[in-house]
């Protein structure tokens, strides 16, 4: 294919050097994927990876810098300064002892075998994840007709679309994300089955979904990925401790509207984003309703915060397994939370020179916008922050009714406020 938009300019030099060693050794390169797909579309592509019909040992051979990674599928990582490319050999159809792992359902648990370039194309997701761009002759090579569907803005499975969500049901959370990051819009026969295969996410192990969750809601595309997620019932399928409605559609309130906002405006302005906020906000609203429970039957809000966070995170990482240095985080921004109550007195003193004070700030802003009895409260908390420490000091000790020093409680403090 000749005539295409790609900016030779735009493409990555070191994957541009890597692909030319790999021609002046006598194989093809390619780069392939989001790359070519995001040059395509004008985008800037997050990575570059390379397919190559020289084979992992052949790659390793070529770069000094480079190592052989992966078991489900061997490829080779090579490095430079500071960047890290994947070359990965063309991948074939699966063999005959390889589907044998392939579980009842369909499926592919391991798939190690070489293949053609075209091969190699139609064992892609989506066609126009499928395209091949040789850098050195400025070249596309299309077998699935994902040039045209990508000008047409179609997102179209490679292949028949029940089958290969059965194969990898991820592809439907991959869908999504297409769809809401790249402005594509799923053709009928991709769509049609997708709210039924959505359901086998349950049988993907959970560590693959958070990261997949977190490519879809801690983006700089957060409100389309949900909305694209409740339209085909993966926000149920996800986060099956959320309230829904009979069409199985959450409806989300303001607090998580404005979170995935605030997540989209600070990767704009790049800005750190953190799973741990993003959680609170997803799970705030059944972990306040199960703490209300434990608050009838006689715990402190504190106590009842604590037990109700545990077993909230708990269930939720039975999905999308939440690793604990986040999950810690997320505990302590709630846990927080009945805190911001005192503000006099060294309980609010401690709590303004918490590590993680104005990650449980922001969150009670969000919580003002659910409950407007709160903004007296962030207004205080907002006014405090804006004085020096000797006035905060003056302020939370001295003004006011509270005295100065106050006894210090009996009760042994609650646990679970691990962001300390
Ligand atoms: P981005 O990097 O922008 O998120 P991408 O399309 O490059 O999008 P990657 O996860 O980097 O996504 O994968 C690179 C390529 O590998 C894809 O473009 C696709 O061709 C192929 N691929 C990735 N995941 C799958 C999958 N689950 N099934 C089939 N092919 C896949
Ligand atoms: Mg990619």
């Amino acid at each position: 294919m000749a005539e295409h938009r790609i900016n030779k300019r735009r493409v990555d030099r070191f994957a541009v050097e890597i692909i030319r060693t790999l021609s002046e050794a006598g194989y093809h390169g390619y780069i392939v994927g989001g790359g070519v797909r995001d040059l395509l579309l004008g985008m800037k592509p997050k990575d570059f990876d390379i397919a190559t019909d020289a084979t992992p040992e052949q790659i390793h051979q070529l770069f000094r810098r480079s190592r052989i990674i992966g078991r489900r599928f061997r490829l080779v990582h090579v490095y430079t300064r500071g960047e890290l490319i994947e070359v990965a050999t063309f991948r074939g159809p699966a063999s005959a002892k390889e589907n044998k792992t392939c579980q009842n359902s369909g499926r592919i648990l391991s798939d190690n075998t070489y293949g053609s370039m075209a091969e190699d194309a139609i064992r892609r997701d989506f066609t126009i994840n499928a395209l091949f761009y040789d850098p050195l002759a400025e070249e596309i090579y299309d077998f699935v007709g994902g040039y045209e569907d990508l000008n047409k803005r179609l997102l179209r499975v490679i292949g028949d679309p029940e089958l290969r969500y059965r194969e990898d049901p991820v592809r439907v959370l991959r869908a999504a994300r297409f769809t809401a990051k790249l402005g594509v819009k799923a053709d009928a026969a991709s769509e049609r089955p997708i709210y039924k295969a959505g359901q086998l996410l349950a049988d993907v192990p959970p560590a693959r979904l958070f990261d997949e969750v977190l490519k879809l809601l801690l983006s700089s595309h957060a409100v389309a990925s949900f909305a694209v997620m409740q339209n085909w019932g993966l926000v149920h399928q996800l986060f099956p401790q959320l309230k829904f409605d009979k069409t199985k559609r959450v409806q989300e309130g303001p607090l998580l509207q404005q979170a995935m906002l605030n997540t989209e405006e600070r990767i704009h302005q790049g800005k750190p984003v953190t799973p741990a906020f993003l959680f609170a906000a997803l799970l705030w609203e059944p972990m306040n309703e199960r703490a209300r429970k434990y608050e009838d039957k006689g715990y402190s809000a504190q106590d009842a915060l604590t037990i109700a966070g545990d077993e909230i995170i708990a269930r939720q990482c039975r999905v999308t397994a939440i690793p604990r240095r986040f999950s810690a985080v997320t505990r302590g921004i709630w846990a927080m939370q009945p805190r911001f109550e005192k503000t006099r007195g060294s309980r609010a003193w401690r709590l303004l020179n918490e590590r993680k004070f104005r990650a449980a700030y922001d969150f009670l802003i969000l919580r003002s916008l659910e409950d407007e009895a709160l903004l007296p409260l962030v207004d205080w908390w907002t006014q405090i922050q804006t004085i020096s420490h000797a006035e905060q000091e003056k302020e939370i000790f001295v003004s006011g009714k509270g005295s100065k020093r106050r006894r210090p409680r009996k009760r042994k403090p609650a646990s679970g406020q691990d962001a300390h």
